[in-house]
Formats: structure tokens, C-alpha cells, sequence
């Protein structure tokens, strides 16, 4: 298996995703693109933003996410999860991965100016703001807005933007109000830390607002390449960034999409990762993670093969086992818990 190094990639994608001098990045602009024709109108703004629904009645049975942000969101804010059940996001213009089931078109991916708008984060909450007070009385609990999502993209090439919206936040003195959630692909090094001083840092880790949500991109070195094309190597270093944000004093949650073209030894692949998870991150990272599945959306959709169909087959039966490895190393009292009330680390 080879593939390429989504480091490198960053560094080079980098520079046009980021104005430093006006302190803004590049936010992808949806308008024309697959991605648009799967969302609402009552759900896309400005052609640039949108807001997600993170459990539909459909999922109410599967709670896919486990019941965050929303849990997290909602004892912050001190309202009631329902009122969190969805996200306004802008998603970054620029991902160092290739995920063959993401939901977001390449060129919205590319860090081409092109295809997208700089925004700072004054901008950005602007917009936020716009849009909730629209609806915030609205019965309709799934048109409130109390979270604020830094999407992409890979939100992480670019970390400039989540000290920015930490800044504006207390600057309009909405800090108590509003809670941030912010994605992560853990391929992205040390760019955290790179690209940010120690009292930036010290700012993120001292906002009470704010959750990381890591994303795990394939459970082993196979999964990993057949789902992004990087180098299998890569693999591994997202549990060192995983960790290490953990380290930082953020208080990070995960997921995993259990896609997978082959079956063979799936139990043991599936637990090999599980206990990887417990060993080099948290012996409490697995009951932080929720593993959904992938739902077909546009973008999606026009990447599928016959091996990709089957991944999305077998994904089914690795939620299973995930679940049955999970009852095998923790108690029935550690597995009722939602991820927010699991301690970050023991
Ligand atoms: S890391 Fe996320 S944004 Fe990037 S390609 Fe994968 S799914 Fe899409």
C-alpha cells in the first residue's frame, strides 16, 4: 500500500486557506455544487453556511452521535439538548485528505480562492448570530441555533481561526451563550502547536465553551489508505494527536466511520483498534466515541464502486461488533453514560 504524506499536503495548502495579514480564512462557497442540492433551503445561508441536524427522526432509534454535541451543548448553555440538536457551520476550503465518502465536493476541498470567500471570525459569527435569532423562538426545536461549528475542510491546517472566534466571542461577550465545536481530521501534526503561540493555546483551553470532535479515519493501516489514499503510516499518528490534544486541556470526543471493503478478521481488526485506542490515547477514549454510519449524499454518491458499496455494507456489521467489544471491557454503568459525563482521561 503506498500513498502520499497529508503533512506535506497541508503545509502546501496552507497558505491559501489563511490570510494572516486580515486575519481571515477561506470558507467554501456551496452554492452550485453536489453538496448544495442535499441541503434545505431552510437550511443554507448566505451560500456559504448551513446548519445541520445531528439526530433526524429517522435516527431517533440509532442516535448516531451518541447524543452529542448536543448533551455537552446543552449542560453548558443550560438549556435542554433538544434546543441543541443543531449546528450552524462554515466549513473550511482545504482538506489534506481524500476520503472517498466525504459529503463535500473536491473543489470545495482545494483551497482554491475560486471556490470559495475569506472570512474572519467576526464575519462568521455575524452570520451566526443572523440566523438564530431568526428562529429562536421558532417550535420547531431543530431551527435553534446554540452551536457554533468550525467545519471544513480540515479546520486544523488553519487553528488561527478557532483562537479568532474564541477572541470575538468574549469581545461581543457571548461566551456564556454559545457553544463551539470544533472538527478535527488528527492528520495535521503538530500544526497546533506550530501555528499557535502558548498564550493563544492557554486562550482555547480556558474558553468553557468549546469541545474538539476528532475524527478517526479508518480503524486499521488498510482501512485508513482505502478510505484516504495517504500513506498507511499516517494511521498512527492520529492517535499521537489525539492524545496530545487531550494533553492539551481540551475536551475532545471522536468518531470513527467503520467503513470497510474486507471482512477478514473484522472482530479482531475491530478490537485490535479499540484497545490501540485505550493503550495510546484514553482507557476512556472508546466511550467517547461514536461510530456512524455513512449516509450517500450527493458528492458521495458519484465516487461509489462496487468495493466502495461494499464497505458501506459491511459497515453495518463492524457497528456491531464495535458495540460487543465495548460491553466485553466496561462495566453496564460506564456504558449507559454519554460521552460528556465519561472523564476525558482516568
Ligand atoms: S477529512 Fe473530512 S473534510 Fe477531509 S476529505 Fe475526509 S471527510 Fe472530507
Amino acid at each position: 500500500m503506498k500513498g502520499y504524506n497529508p503533512i506535506e499536503l497541508a503545509e502546501k495548502l496552507r497558505p491559501k486557506m489563511i490570510d494572516l495579514k486580515n486575519k481571515k480564512v477561506l470558507l467554501a462557497v456551496l452554492a452550485g455544487t453536489e453538496q448544495q442540492k442535499d441541503l434545505t433551503k431552510e437550511r443554507f445561508f448566505e451560500s456559504i453556511f448551513r446548519s445541520k441536524i445531528y439526530t433526524k427522526p429517522e435516527d431517533k432509534e440509532l442516535d448516531p452521535f451518541r447524543g452529542e454535541p448536543a448533551g455537552i451543548a446543552a449542560k453548558k448553555l443550560n438549556v435542554t439538548p433538544d434546543e441543541c440538536n443543531a449546528a450552524f457551520l462554515g466549513q473550511i476550503n482545504g482538506c489534506n485528505l481524500n476520503c472517498w465518502y466525504c459529503y463535500v465536493d473536491r473543489v470545495c476541498n482545494s483551497a482554491n480562492p475560486k471556490y470559495g470567500r475569506y472570512f474572519s471570525a467576526e464575519e462568521y459569527l455575524k452570520q451566526f448570530l443572523v440566523e438564530k435569532r431568526k428562529n429562536q423562538d421558532s417550535p420547531n426545536l431543530d431551527l435553534r441555533l446554540n452551536i457554533l461549528r468550525i467545519s471544513g475542510g480540515e479546520v486544523f491546517i488553519v487553528p488561527e481561526i478557532i483562537v479568532w472566534m474564541v477572541q470575538a466571542l468574549e469581545e461581543f461577550k457571548l461566551e456564556d451563550y454559545i457553544y463551539v465545536w470544533v472538527d478535527c481530521n488528527l492528520v495535521t501534526g503538530d500544526f497546533y502547536w506550530k501555528y499557535l503561540t502558548a498564550k493563544q493555546r492557554e486562550k482555547i483551553r480556558n474558553f468553557k465553551n468549546l469541545g474538539v470532535c476528532v475524527c478517526h479515519k479508518g480503524f486499521d493501516r488498510q482501512t485508513f489508505h482505502e478510505n484516504t489514499r495517504a500513506a498507511p503510516e499516517f494511521f498512527d499518528e492520529q492517535f499521537k494527536l489525539h492524545r496530545r490534544l487531550i494533553d492539551e486541556g481540551l475536551d475532545v470526543y471522536s468518531y470513527l466511520y467503520p467503513v470497510t471493503i474486507s471482512t477478514d478478521n473484522l472482530r479482531k481488526r475491530i478490537a485490535t483498534f479499540m484497545d490501540k485506542l485505550r493503550e495510546e490515547v484514553s482507557e476512556y477514549a472508546p466511550l467517547r466515541m461514536a461510530t456512524p454510519p455513512i449516509k450517500v449524499y450527493g458528492p458521495t454518491k458519484k465516487r461509489l464502486t462496487p468495493e466502495r458499496e461494499k464497505a458501506l455494507e459491511n459497515q453495518w456489521k463492524a457497528m456491531e461488533i464495535w458495540k460487543e467489544e465495548l460491553q466485553k471491557r466496561y462495566t453496564p454503568e460506564e456504558l449507559s453514560l454519554k460521552p460528556h459525563e465519561v472523564p476525558v482521561r482516568k
